[in-house]
């Protein structure tokens, strides 16, 4: 089998982006809604609470997600609101505040309270950016209150963590001295932000910063010599705040994968001057050791075809990875939406053979698939259930949210999350 290792370039008129058709869809799709960020977000911001304001279901979306233990003091809840006419609304006000009071009279270690809103209609007749500064006012001091959508209506579930961070950019405090900084953008595991870290301190920069950061007191500067990489590819809004508070955005490929992670690295080390011999020694361990574990995940997975559904919006880096690293062959790409300007870089190292498609219409999508008849179809939860029964091989895309892949040392993980899918498949043909 033939391996692609493509040199991740910057892109350019030049480059596929100008050329590949893209095809656009418009019909029903199959997402989750934003609320499903909470069960990340809330993991990463150790000091604060997602107040869901929203119905049953909503309730229900985020229990059975998160699997709530019995016994755990979560940090996060709804206040259902019930079917009300227009004359209710000061009624759910009043009943909002006084849930909001007796919650952080109960949990006075909460230092940030986010009110996520919904779609059911009688919460989308809620101000909650009213109520966010009434309750703040109320609490003033001991707690920040913040709001945002987490509701089902236009979004696909990544777009929660866009909107819980760009509510935050607003708080965020002012640079004040001279001194360059890199802020990185994007919930990533502990352990992926520790590796990135140190990575960042050998390279020799020397002021960095994460975004979300992990307790509302570490809120890093902003302001006109801050230059952010984002970290996630779904993270429309926040970058476009941060370029309000003057913040500079590096375009850049995903850190995902040995050559992913390297050529991320490499463009906040040209922003900051690094040296490239100084670059190139920094990294090689780590590559090199990513490069060899990727190795036997390279054998399982060369050549097996790939159909990516709509979902997590991680859907075209991922492809570039598993086509330039891997050698996978691309069937269709399904995006939810496609900024390029973000996604530059990883599109035009896709190979013009693989159909990119942005937006849903999923019953011609299914029938796409079945056509194919791909190796492997990475799809949300409510597709991939029908499609196992049909004989397809399945990854869920959420777990792509849950399991910390990003960096040198997740690029075997991360693989494996594809490989293990087609390895089961094959045991359960013997
Ligand atoms: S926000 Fe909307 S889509 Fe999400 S669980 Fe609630 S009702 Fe359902």
């Amino acid at each position: 089998m033939t391996v692609h290792v493509l040199p991740i370039a910057a892109p350019s008129s030049a480059g596929h982006c100008a050329e590949r058709p893209i095809l656009q869809e418009r019909g029903q799709r199959e997402v989750f809604c934003g609320l499903t960020g909470i069960i990340w977000m809330h993991r990463k911001i150790q000091d604060a609470f997602f107040l869901v304001v929203g119905s049953r279901t909503c309730a229900h979306l985020v229990q059975s997600a998160a699997g709530v233990m019995i016994f755990a003091e979560p940090r996060f809840a709804t206040a259902i609101i019930d079917e009300r006419d227009l004359a209710g609304l000061a009624d759910a006000n009043d009943e909002l505040d006084r849930v909001v009071n007796r919650l952080l009279a109960r949990r006075p270690e909460i230092k940030l309270l986010f009110l996520v809103g919904s779609c059911p209609s009688e919460v989308i007749k809620l101000d909650l950016s009213r109520a966010a500064v009434r309750l703040s006012q109320v609490h003033a001091g001991n707690v920040r209150i913040l709001n945002y959508s987490g509701s089902g209506i236009e979004t696909t579930f990544t777009q929660g963590e866009d909107a819980c961070i760009a509510s935050i950019v607003p708080e965020l405090p002012h640079a004040t001295h001279d001194q360059s900084s890199l802020l990185v953008v994007g919930a990533l595991a502990d352990v992926v932000e520790d590796q990135f870290a140190r990575l960042f301190a050998d390279l020799g920069i020397k002021t960095v910063h994460f975004l979300p950061p992990r307790t509302s007191e570490q809120l890093p500067p902003v302001g006109a010599n801050t230059k952010f990489l984002l970290a996630q590819p779904f993270l429309n809004d926040t970058a476009r705040a941060l370029e309000e508070r003057g913040a500079t955005h590096l375009p850049a490929p995903f850190p995902l994968g040995a050559d992913g992670t390297a050529a991320w690295l490499k463009v906040a080390a040209d922003a900051f001057g690094i040296r490239r011999e100084h670059y190139a020694a920094t990294i090689a361990p780590a590559q090199k050791r990513a490069r060899a574990a990727l190795e036997p995940h390279r054998f399982r997975l060369s050549g097996k075809r790939i159909f990516f559904f709509p979902d997590s919006q991680l859907e075209v880096p991922l492809a570039r990875f598993l086509y330039s690293e891997l050698g996978v062959d691309l069937v269709e790409v399904g995006t939810p939406y496609l900024h390029k300007r973000h996604l530059g870089h990883d599109l035009d190292a896709l190979p013009l053979s693989a159909r990119v498609v942005e937006g849903q219409d999923v019953d011609k999508q299914l029938d796409r698939c079945r056509a194919d008849k791909p190796d492997l179809v990475v799809c949300g939860l409510g597709l991939a259930n029908p499609l196992e029964a049909e004989g397809f091989a399945t990854k869920w895309s959420i777990e792509l949210l849950f399991s910390p892949v990003q960096g040198f040392e997740q690029a075997a993980d991360l693989a494996e999350l594809f490989s293990r899918p087609l390895v089961r498949r094959t045991r359960l043909e013997v």
